[in-house]
């Protein structure tokens, strides 16, 4: 599998895109950059966008796409309440078109709804999707395991607070793309928004090893702008106390699993 990293923050500016990625291309990972970090032909090889909760900076992406893609249906895959969240606050008919329904543009229906229920594998575009429930700030929020046609699996945790010890059994990954929003003197914020900060990473990736025996490669996203620098210099801490490698994503990046 080769992943694109399109966005990998929380905030927006010319210099920063949303949390999303392209897995081979066809495959998006949550929708924040698959406009402004795509030209009108990549967005075109998009078949699929999964979606991992109902915070904006998720979901932003997919009306500006649907727009831009009217003239075919591209399927969305979330939970039952991510897609109440994006069919009734942006794709409702008063700020744009719904585009669940044939436009006028081209008589075609530019987004297909479909739900995934936690814990139930799908098939999307010959990829097997396992989506489970991470701790994320009373809303609904899965992360997702995607396991290629070769046996390659990646797991990406969405937005998460601490506790994913209870999916770590559920996953046997080769990567994993982890939320590490905060620094460490910023852990209670962490919590409160639940989220992850180095410290609190540092527990995770100990519970991964105790319950798997052992590490997969490391790959952070969701970092806040302003703190990237603090994060970069804790997490190579972190690496360097449990001896692995840890990468903090930077938009434009590929890696291949
Ligand atoms: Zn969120
Ligand atoms: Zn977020």
């Amino acid at each position: 599998m080769i992943i694109r990293f399109l966005g990998t923050h929380n905030a927006e500016s010319k210099y920063t895109s949303l949390v999303s990625f392209l897995i081979d291309d066809v495959l998006a990972v949550e929708s924040g950059g698959i406009t402004s970090e795509l030209s009108f032909s990549e967005q075109e090889e998009i078949k699929a966008i999964l979606l991992s909760h109902g915070h904006y900076d998720h979901i932003k992406g997919v009306p500006a796409f649907a727009f831009n893609n009217a003239c075919h249906t591209t399927r969305v895959f979330a939970t039952q309440q991510t897609l109440k969240i994006l069919s009734s606050h942006l794709i409702d008919g008063v700020i744009y078109p719904k585009f669940t329904e044939k436009t006028p543009v081209c008589g075609e229906q530019s987004l297909e709804l479909v739900t995934l229920e936690p814990f139930i594998p799908v098939d999307i575009e010959g990829y097997r999707v396992l989506a489970l429930p991470v701790n994320h700030n009373n809303i609904s929020a899965v992360g997702f395991e995607i396991t290629s046609k070769d046996g390659k699996k990646l797991f990406y945790t969405g937005d998460t607070g601490p506790g994913l010890s209870a999916i770590w059994e559920h996953v046997s990954p080769q990567l994993i793309i982890m939320d590490v929003t905060f620094p460490n003197r910023l852990e209670d914020t962490a919590k409160n928004s639940a989220h992850l900060c180095p410290k609190m990473l540092k527990k995770e990736l100990i519970e991964f090893q105790r319950i798997k025996g052992y590490f997969p490669r490391i790959v952070l996203v969701h970092f806040t702008p302003k703190f990237k620098e603090e994060i970069r210099e804790e997490v190579k801490e972190v690496a360097k106390e449990l001896k692995l490698s840890i990468e903090l994503a930077s938009e434009g990046n590929e890696l291949i699993v």
